[in-house]
C-alpha cells in the first residue's frame, strides 16, 4: 500500500484540481493507496472541502490539526498516521506534479529508500528567491557534514523503514530536509520542472525564510558557536600586535596623546562583534529551551477515516 501525505493550509482554490490530478495518476500507478490530507488549521473552506472528498472517496483520510502548526509539523503528523509500505509527501498547490509519482515508485521498486524529486527549474518564482535558496543550500552543505541535496523540497518518496526512522527523531525544531538526509539509507534523485502555484498564495515571506534558514543551520551544525572562539583569537592577536606597535612608537617618538577616533572605532567594533556572538549563542539557547520543554509536536482535532 502507498500513503500520500498532503499538508494543506488555506488551499480551497486548489484542492479539487489537486484531487482530480492525483487520483488519475494513482489509479493506474498504485491502485492500493490512502490519500492523507493534513488540514493545518486552515481559516478558509479547506476542511469542509476535505470532508466532502472523504465522504465520496474512502481512500481519503483527513487529519485536522487543532491549529496551524506549520508545514514541517503537518508533514510529521501525516507521517505518524500513515500506514503504507511507502509514503509520498507532496504539496497541495500542484507545484509538485503528481505525474512524477510513477517515476518515484519505479525507483522505490528498484530498492531505494529515499527517492527525492530535484527541481531543475522553478517557474513563477522571483530571481531573489531562487538566488537566496541557491546560496542557502550551498552554504548549509558546506557547514554540515550530512549531505543535504540542493534544490530539493519535501516532495519525495520514503520507504517504510525510512519513515519509521524519521518517526524516532523527537526534535521540535524540525528542519525536515535535514532530517531526511540525516537518517541515511540509499537515496536517489528524480528530476522535474517545478510549476508555478496553481492558485492561491504562497505562505512564505522573507522573514519566514530567514528563520527557516536559521532553523536549518542551528539544527545541524555547531560551527557558528565555534566561530566566536576563532574570531576572538584573531582579534586578540591583532590587539597584541597593535599594542606592541604603540609601545615602540611611544618609546621612539614620544606620545602626543591623540587617538580618540581609533579608540571609539575599536570600542564600537568589539561591542558589535560581542553582540553578534551573544545573538548566535541566543539562537542555540532558545532552541535548547524549546526542546527542553518537551511539548508534543501537535494536537489533532479530529481524524476522518472511513
Ligand atoms: N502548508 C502547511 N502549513 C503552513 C504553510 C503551508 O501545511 O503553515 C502547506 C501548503 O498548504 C502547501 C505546502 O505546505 O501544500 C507548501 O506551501 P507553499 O506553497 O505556501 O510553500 P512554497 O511552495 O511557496 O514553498
Ligand atoms: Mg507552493
Amino acid at each position: 500500500m502507498l500513503s500520500i501525505i498532503v499538508p494543506a493550509y488555506n488551499e480551497q482554490e486548489v484542492l479539487d484540481q489537486f484531487y482530480a490530478r492525483v487520483t488519475v495518476v494513482l489509479q493506474t500507478a498504485a491502485p492500493d493507496y490512502e490519500l492523507i490530507f493534513v488540514n493545518d488549521g486552515s481559516r478558509d473552506g479547506t476542511l469542509q472541502l476535505l470532508e466532502r472528498l472523504s465522504e465520496s472517496d474512502p481512500r481519503v483520510v483527513v487529519i485536522d490539526l487543532s491549529r496551524n502548526f506549520g508545514k514541517e509539523i503537518a508533514v510529521s503528523a501525516g507521517i505518524d498516521f500513515s500506514r503504507g509500505d511507502a509514503v509520498i509527501i507532496i504539496d497541495a498547490d500542484l507545484q509538485d506534479p503528481p505525474e512524477l509519482i510513477p517515476e518515484l515508485l519505479k525507483q522505490w521498486n528498484s530498492g531505494f529508500d529515499n527517492v527525492y524529486a530535484r527541481r531543475i527549474s522553478r517557474d513563477g518564482e522571483s530571481v531573489i528567491k531562487k538566488t537566496t535558496s541557491y546560496l542557502f543550500y550551498r552554504f548549509i552543505r558546506r557547514m554540515t557534514n550530512i549531505d543535504i541535496p540542493a534544490d530539493t523540497g519535501d516532495f519525495r518518496l520514503l520507504s517504510r523503514r525510512a519513515v519509521d526512522s524519521l518517526k524516532q527523531l523527537p526534535e521540535r525544531n524540525r528542519f525536515m530536509k535535514g532530517l531526511y538526509a540525516w537518517i541515511g539509507y540509499s537515496s536517489v534523485a528524480v528530476e522535474y520542472r517545478r510549476d508555478p502555484r496553481y492558485a492561491g498564495e504562497t505562505k512564505w515571506n522573507y522573514w519566514k525564510l530567514w528563520n527557516f534558514a536559521l532553523e536549518g543551520i542551528t539544527s545541524f551544525t555547531e560551527v557558528p558557536l565555534k566561530v566566536a572562539s576563532y574570531v576572538g583569537v584573531a582579534v586578540a592577536f591583532a590587539a597584541f600586535c597593535y599594542g606592541v606597535y604603540i609601545i615602540i612608537n611611544t618609546i621612539l617618538y614620544g606620545n602626543p596623546v591623540a587617538g580618540y577616533p581609533s579608540l571609539i572605532v575599536t570600542i564600537l567594533f568589539l561591542g558589535g562583534v560581542q553582540l553578534i556572538f551573544i545573538g548566535v549563542l541566543g539562537e542555540y539557547l532558545a532552541r535548547a529551551f524549546s526542546e527542553s520543554k518537551r511539548r508534543p509536536l501537535y494536537f489533532v482535532n479530529k481524524v476522518i477515516r472511513k
